[in-house]
């Protein structure tokens, strides 16, 4: 049986090319903490859809992107463009 037959999702990554379980932990935190920090400072937290658009369409173009989750960050980026504090890893947008 491949890999791929194993995994149950159609749509994920190997674990390998993704960053350490560890490192993924440390960035959910800290985007998670700049999220709850920027909405109880009374700031906004998501960007209007077209800046989501375009984040989104540069992310689409990008060799890092797999499946929808960024090979640098570990994160889903589908729900990632959406956040106000969200920066690319590469500084792409
Ligand atoms: S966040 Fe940046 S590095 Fe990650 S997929 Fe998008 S453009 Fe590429």
């Amino acid at each position: 049986m491949s890999e791929e037959q194993i995994c149950p999702q159609e749509d994920c990554v190997p674990k390998e090319d993704l960053p350490s379980a560890m490192e993924m932990a440390k960035n959910l935190m800290r985007d998670g903490t700049k999220i709850i920090k920027n909405a109880v400072e009374g700031n906004k937290t998501l960007v209007e859809q077209f800046v989501r658009d375009n984040r989104w369409s540069i992310c689409n173009e990008c060799p890092r992107l797999q499946n929808d989750r960024c090979l640098e960050c570990g994160c889903f980026m589908k729900v990632k463009v959406a956040f106000q504090t969200s920066v690319c890893p590469l500084g792409k947008w």
